[in-house]
């Protein structure tokens, strides 16, 4: 059985059982009145001056009690994230996808979304002593994505880990790309949709938007006709054109990538990136233009940092290889490849 069914069949058993699993759902809102209604709600002040009085007498280290193991599993998957991050381990990334998909997508329904913004712009946030899993995402994605950018996107997100394995089990003779012309259009759409639904969220103050500007609700396996027949185009799209929604329409996206312009620590290139098209080709988020990263796009899938380290196929180390057989040229070319440009 190659690798990719194995993926596959891994990916599919897990999604079955953890259907059959009963767990709380949290987060990942489905109506505008169920995300005042849910676990982690959205609520207004004079419901939170409400609770806090209701709850005065609780035991707060009961509540944290009960918390705990889902903030140990959510701890143990963030760090695996980041182990697969640092590692460059492709297989560790499709692990941490597959668990992705089963654990925050189909048994936690745990995925931020446009609301989160929504609820920023409000000053809303869930109760803190009830949502510490929320806040751990929350600050794991701000954190990751100032850090090294839209780490979320590239390994958190459900939604896009599931398209990222379904571009490794789906043929590749399928897919096509967009003409350059119009990829490097249809990625501004992605703002155009988050800015519409901010405004729209402004003028009318409610938040059910979100169910027809995002898929993630496909976890929680309740949808609306018309919901579900979106989400069917939708991914029949994505068979032809890999992370079709990541890349063009998802606002969350939209808002990481305008977060990820802070990003401190950034991919580095080597002089000979300014000529060579091999990462270019490689990147499946359309990220690299010439000798250019578009740190708004990339989501660090390591991809072509794979690549920039691979002695037998980067000109860089071929070129550092041809150098230090001619000991006069090879210290000038030691010198040039130490100034490598942040894009
Ligand atoms: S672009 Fe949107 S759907 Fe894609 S991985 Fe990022 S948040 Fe998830
Ligand atoms: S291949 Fe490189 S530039 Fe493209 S998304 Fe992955 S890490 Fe970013």
């Amino acid at each position: 059985m190659g690798s990719k069914t194995i993926v596959l069949v891994t990916t599919v058993l897990l999604c079955f059982l953890s259907m059959s699993v009963a767990y709380p759902q949290v987060d990942t809102p489905r109506s505008a009145e169920d995300s005042r209604q849910s676990e982690s709600p959205q609520l207004s002040l004079a419901d939170l001056d409400a609770l806090i009085e209701d709850d005065s007498d609780e035991d707060l280290a009961e509540v944290i009690r009960g918390q705990i193991f889902d903030l140990l599993v959510l701890s143990a998957f963030l760090s695996l994230a980041l182990v697969s991050f640092f590692k460059n381990s492709s297989t560790l990334k499709v692990v941490t996808l597959v668990i992705s998909v089963v654990y925050l997508g189909f048994l936690k329904s745990g995925l931020l979304s446009v609301v989160n913004i929504f609820g920023l712009i409000e000053w809303n946030f869930p109760l803190f002593r009830y949502s510490l899993s929320w806040y751990l995402l929350m600050f794991f994605t701000v954190a990751s994505t100032v850090l090294w950018g839209r780490l979320y996107c590239g390994r958190i997100c459900s939604f896009g880990a599931l398209t990222q394995l379904l571009d490794r089990v789906l043929p590749a003779r399928l897919r096509f790309e967009l003409p350059p012309r119009l990829e490097r259009g249809a990625i501004y759409v992605k703002y155009l949709i988050l800015g519409s639904a901010l405004a729209y969220f402004l003028v009318t103050r409610d938040n059910s938007i979100y169910r027809y500007i995002e898929p993630f609700w496909m976890f929680t396996l309740s949808g609306s006709t018309i919901m579900w027949v979106m989400l069917g185009l939708l991914l029949l799209t994505t068979v032809f054109i890999k992370n079709f929604y990541c890349r063009y329409l998802c606002p969350l996206g939209a808002a990481l990538g305008l977060v990820s312009n802070l990003t401190i620590l950034r991919i580095k290139r080597w002089r000979e990136c300014n000529t060579c098209k091999i990462c270019e080709k490689a990147c499946e988020w359309g990220a690299i233009q010439g000798p250019k990263i578009l740190v708004s796009e990339c989501v660090r899938c390591d991809d072509c940092e794979r690549l920039y380290r691979d002695e037998r196929k980067c000109p860089h180390w071929l070129v550092m290889k041809k150098a230090s057989a001619r000991p006069e040229v090879s210290k000038l070319v030691q010198i040039e490849s130490q100034s490598t440009q942040e894009v």
